[in-house]
């Protein structure tokens, strides 16, 4: 469950109501709630107790350091793709022993970063890199630990630009080359033959393409597993959360969460997959990203204006697709509803677009909303994931303040940009002085 809810007719996340930090901190805000994320963690380590197994939350999802800090303290471990991203994890105490790097062009660097930091896998991608990897461990003297990312070419039958699993992507090695790969990499004396992995998408929303891509894998697995003694199969995040209601189910429809039936549930999920890898004997981790920090924040905007042109009720508000580029970016859905409700059941078809100069800066389109007017706030849910993250400078705008909420207390967790910080960094070239 989450914990942005109506009291009084007033959305508050946890103990403290929203307009009020709206007030306090100004617009565009992310507000995201401690609870909801120790939440969805626990459920997901309780699922999957049965298992030796190990939860690497994919950061990439919300990098915020007190959000990380929070998952941290649960024990959580992280999956990460850039050596800024382990320099994260350390800045926000996390553990890089419990640290898998995946991603498809890691650099000498990133991998002697990693490597002198102790992460607990580098998950490769093509042969090359294992053979980079090698080397710079040669160098260093170390061993490094590594898995292969299989792509299982597993439609997740999610949205193109986050379906991973197949071989139009270019992610892992396919199903085919694996066990070449590994027999080549188990003659490179400084790789330690510690796994194997895949992730096959992002937000699915049913078991059976996980069921589907485990079952396709897991004879190689046990083989594989037995001759270069390894340690775990990680079989990636993905796991989908709700973003739009049954719209038929009333008014607090959109509070329904992957609790909801028919869908994904960490318990769905053990419940089909437990079976397939107990036996398996090694240590089982998981990368979840939306799934964790997805439901557990919002992007809190004012509006400006009502326009309305003969076909259309625009409402424009003061975020925009540099804030929340998901609807632009995934034609992503996000429920957007306002920070005090009137009680009146009258809806208008509304625009909710942001002030950047481009068609695609846009939240929904001819979406029933109730009416609203200049000064009114809105929150976008669900906003969490792939949100602040993805922010931009583009036309110039500041980046949004995050906020924690923790019950009755609430905290900056960064500060809004200042615009002069925008171009902190540029320089007027010399013969233009
Ligand atoms: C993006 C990614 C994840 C997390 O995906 P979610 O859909 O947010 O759970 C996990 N593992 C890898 C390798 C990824 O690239």
């Amino acid at each position: 469950m989450h914990h942005f809810q109506y009291r009084n007719n007033k959305l508050h996340c946890e103990g403290v109501s929203v307009e009020g930090l709206a007030e306090k901190f100004g617009t565009p805000l992310y507000v995201y709630s401690q609870a909801t994320l120790t939440d969805h963690y626990q459920k997901l380590d309780k699922a999957l107790a049965p298992l030796d197994h190990m939860i690497c939350f994919a950061m990439k999802a919300n990098s915020n350091l007190a959000v990380m800090r929070v998952l941290a303290n649960q024990g959580s471990g992280f999956d990460l793709v850039s050596g800024g991203e382990l320099q994260r994890v350390i800045a926000a105490g996390g553990d890089p022993r419990k640290c898998a790097f995946a991603g498809v062009g890691k650099t000498e660097e990133e991998i002697e970063f990693a490597l002198r930091k102790g992460i607990y896998t580098f998950n490769a991608e093509s042969e090359p890199e294992l053979i980079r990897i090698n080397k710079v461990a040669a160098r260093l003297k170390k061993v490094a630990p590594v898995a292969v990312r299989v792509n299982p070419n597993i439609d997740a039958g999610t949205h193109a630009k986050i379906t991973t699993g197949t071989y139009e992507n270019k992610f892992g090695i396919q199903f085919e080359q694996v066990e070449g790969i590994y027999a080549r990499a188990s003659k490179l004396k400084n790789l330690r033959l510690r796994g194997l992995q895949m992730h096959i998408g992002s937000q699915l929303t049913s078991v059976n393409p996980y069921e589907l891509a485990v079952a396709k894998v897991l004879p190689m697995v046990k083989k594989l597993a037995a001759k270069y003694k390894f340690e775990f199969f990680s079989i990636g995040g993905g796991l989908g959360i709700i973003y739009k209601p049954a719209l038929a189910s009333g008014e607090e429809g959109w509070w329904n969460t992957s609790e909801a039936k028919g869908l994904l549930t960490p318990d769905t999920y053990a419940a089909k997959l437990i079976p397939l890898l107990k036996p398996l004997g090694l240590k089982i981790l998981v990368e979840p990203g939306r799934f964790i920090v997805g439901n557990a924040g919002i992007l809190v905007t004012r509006v400006e204006y009502v326009k309305r042109t003969g076909k259309k009720n625009f409402v424009i508000v003061d975020a925009a697709m540099n804030d929340l580029i998901r609807p632009a970016f995934y034609d992503s859905y996000h429920e957007i509803v306002p920070l005090k409700r009137n009680g009146a059941s009258k809806t208008i078809p509304s625009d909710v677009v942001g002030p950047i100069c481009e068609s695609g800066d846009f939240f929904c389109k001819d979406r029933p909303l109730p009416k609203v007017g200049e000064g009114d706030y809105l929150a976008l849910l669900s906003a969490g994931a792939y949100g602040f993250v993805m922010a931009s400078n583009y036309n110039a705008r500041a980046m949004a303040a995050e906020i924690l909420v923790n019950g009755k207390q609430a905290a900056v967790v960064r500060d809004r940009q200042q615009v002069k910080d925008i171009w902190r960094d540029e320089k007027i070239a010399t013969w233009l002085k």
